[in-house]
Parts: C-alpha cells; structure tokens; sequence
C-alpha cells in the first residue's frame, strides 16, 4: 500500500506556515514503513530539534482506480479516518529553501499514524466532518473537512491523475490550523466528533 499525502490543504494553515495557496493541490507520498505501529510509542528522530503534529482526516481506499471522475470518486472509499502526518520542521525548511524533496521530513519511520477508521455511512456528510487532536488533554488542532481547499472527491480526482490508487491506500487529506512541536511524554489524542480514533504516547 502507498500513503498519498495532501499539503496545503486549509487557509489558515497555509497562511501560519507563511505559504502561497497553489493553484493545484500539493502532494506528497509516504512508503508503508513510515506507519506507526499500533501501540507504539512515537520516538523523536534523533534527525529533529522541531517535529510537529500534523492532524489530518484519512480516506481509505477500497478499489483499484486510475482518471478517477470526481463524480464516481464516492465509489472508492467507504471508510474514514484520523491521522498524524508527523513532520520534522526544521529538516523541511532546509529543503524547501533548497527546493529539495521533503521526504527526509516527513517519511521517515514512525511519521504516519494511521488511527482507527469509522464507516463512511457514519457521517451524513464527508465535507462536515469536525475533527480535532489534544495534546496531553488540551485542545491544539481543530478541523472541518468543509475548509478543505480540494473536498476529498476532487482529491482522488487529482490523485488518480497521477497515481494509480489501489485498495488499501491511505490518503492524508491535509492539516488544519495549529501545528506545533511535539516533546518527550507527550500524549495525543485525536478525535473525529466524539469518538477517539487514536491515543500517542511519544517519547
Ligand atoms: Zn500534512
């Protein structure tokens, strides 16, 4: 399976980063050995001085597909999650001032976690989706997927352009406002309305 990521996929994130707003969606890819194993702590990369917290809501896909009309993009997913795009901050403005690959950044083990998903029939609608992430029991990300620049259909819209997307994959549908370093003995917490979809020990 492949992790298909979204950058700079909400307003106000994009604009505390200091960024532009594309004209086309950012994307980026994860390999399978940047998931976070279940119960497993998140260890800081040695790498980093500055590794944020990225929430971001996930989209399973349950077919094979390719040129994926925005109309039929429904038909590829039925189930919803909750993530964090780990991501070592400091490592990816080097490479970005430098017009270099992010991978380094943000591919590394451990950097994809990948909670517990909810079925798609759970939600009346996919673009009123309320999400958030608590660190050590504060409130640090809030979400809606109706801010999203690219709605998830027009994501795997774009996305099957370039990539064959095939059961299995997982997108990471971008991080909302509030992205912030994360210490030794931090817990995270990440919710999709009320139900907790995964629990970070990080160490
Ligand atoms: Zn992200």
């Amino acid at each position: 399976m492949k992790i298909i990521c979204v950058g700079r996929n909400y307003v106000e994130h994009i604009e505390e980063l200091n960024n532009a707003v594309p004209k086309d969606p950012v994307l980026f890819l994860k390999p399978d050995t940047s998931i976070l194993l279940k119960k497993q702590p998140f260890f800081i990369p040695e790498f980093s001085n500055d590794v944020h917290h990225e929430v971001e809501i996930l989209v399973k896909i349950n077919r094979i597909g390719k040129h994926i009309d925005r109309k039929f993009a429904y038909k590829y997913y039925d189930e919803i999650g909750l993530g964090i795009d780990f991501t070592a901050r400091d490592l990816q403005l080097q490479l970005k001032e430098k017009g270099l690959p992010w991978e380094k950044a943000k591919a590394f083990d451990g950097a994809a976690v990948i909670g517990n998903f909810l079925p798609k029939s759970d939600f009346k609608d996919v673009n009123d989706i309320n999400f958030r992430l608590e660190k050590n029991g504060e409130v640090q990300q809030v979400g809606n997927t109706s801010l999203m620049l690219w709605k998830i259909d027009t994501l795997i819209e774009y996305i099957s352009k370039y990539f064959t997307l095939k059961i299995g994959d997982v997108i990471f549908t971008g991080t909302p406002s509030g992205v912030g370093k994360v210490n030794s003995n931090d817990i995270l917490k990440g919710f999709v309305e009320e139900k907790e979809l995964f629990s970070i020990k990080v160490k």
